[in-house]
């Protein structure tokens, strides 16, 4: 496949009957094709973290409002907020949405916010899971994977609006915090190397909202909070990331009031594995036809 071509792979999913355009940019429909790719990797995940003792959790793609105030998401990601409104009138406001539906205009101003908003990141429910007392002395483990939305609408398909995310989570101290971003590290990249694919870990930073935003960039990349996994799937010259490992320090600890065993504020860490990104990072590498794959790649997914 050339470079910069996302339009074209874009195409070839959606021809090949991998995905399905969901009717706006950035939302996709899947069959079961795809389905049984994602499922292999979320199996794959799995059996790579177990053994960790991490309680597995699932969440649904919807999170309390109140959640998204305590994770700052708006302070730092604004741009990227889903939140959901609901109709809360009367019999004469609902007269007006019908009309104002039918005559094209925007309806969404009679609506009114309701108690949830769309989940940024798989983990963001499991921080007030640690809350109850000091964490024990090897901190917390957490596995949680499911749906995740961000506001980026795009027509390259690896920048999807909807996308499932699959994460181990630490929280307790500094440096069980440094020792699982080091052990997933390497744990991802042989995760992912197993599959075929070239993994290059990178220093990285998150799009961080506002000129405040620019500062905290910086300090993320100049303390190597963010790594990402990146491998080729549009572009070969700004390879994507299909992974990341992200070091919080104390930030969801604080927001959170969580303690470690000492009774210092809670640090954590994540590793975050882009499903769906790669998915089609495989269907780049190996080709539309999953029965068509390498058969040690294939054993991997689905032994
Ligand atoms: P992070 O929290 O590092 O931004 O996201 C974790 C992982 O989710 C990323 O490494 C990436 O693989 C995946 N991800 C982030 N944004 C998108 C997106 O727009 N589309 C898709 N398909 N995956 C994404
Ligand atoms: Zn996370």
């Amino acid at each position: 496949m050339a470079d910069d071509t996302y339009g074209t792979f874009r195409d070839e999913l959606i021809d090949s009957g991998l995905v399905i355009d969901a009717g706006v940019e950035g939302l996709y429909g899947r069959t079961l094709a795809y389905e049984q790719i994602i499922a292999g990797i979320i199996s794959l995940t799995t059996r790579t973290g177990a053994g960790d003792g991490a309680m597995t959790v699932h969440f649904p793609p919807v999170i309390p409002r109140w959640l998204l105030e305590r994770t700052d998401y708006l302070k730092s990601f604004p741009d990227l907020t889903g939140s959901v409104h609901t109709f809360r009138g009367d019999d004469k406001l609902h007269a007006r949405l019908l009309t104002l539906v039918e005559e094209g205009r925007d309806w969404v101003e009679v609506l009114e916010p309701a108690d949830v908003v769309l989940r940024p990141a798989a983990c963001h429910p499991v921080y007030p899971l640690c809350t109850d007392g000091p964490l024990p002395a090897d901190g917390r483990r957490f596995e949680v994977q499911g749906w995740c939305f961000r506001h980026e609408p795009s027509p390259d398909p690896a920048r999807m609006m909807a996308f499932r995310m699959h994460e181990f989570v630490y929280v307790g101290d500094p440096e069980g915090a440094d020792a699982h971003r080091d052990v997933w590290v390497q744990r991802g990249t042989d995760m992912l190397e197993s599959l075929g694919l070239d993994i290059e870990v990178v220093v990285a930073n998150d799009p961080f909202f506002g000129r405040v935003g620019k500062m905290m960039a910086a300090n993320q990349r100049e303390e190597a909070l963010k790594l990402e996994f990146v491998t080729p799937i549009t572009s070969t010259q700004s390879p994507t990331a299909i992974s990341s490992v992200n070091r919080h320090q104390d930030h969801f600890g604080l927001t959170f009031g969580i303690r470690s065993a000492s009774g210092a504020v809670a640090h954590s860490a994540c590793f975050a594995v882009g499903v769906d990104r790669t998915a089609l990072a495989l269907l780049h590498r190996h080709g539309l036809d999953p029965t068509a794959w390498p058969e040690e790649v294939r054993a991997r997914l689905w032994p």
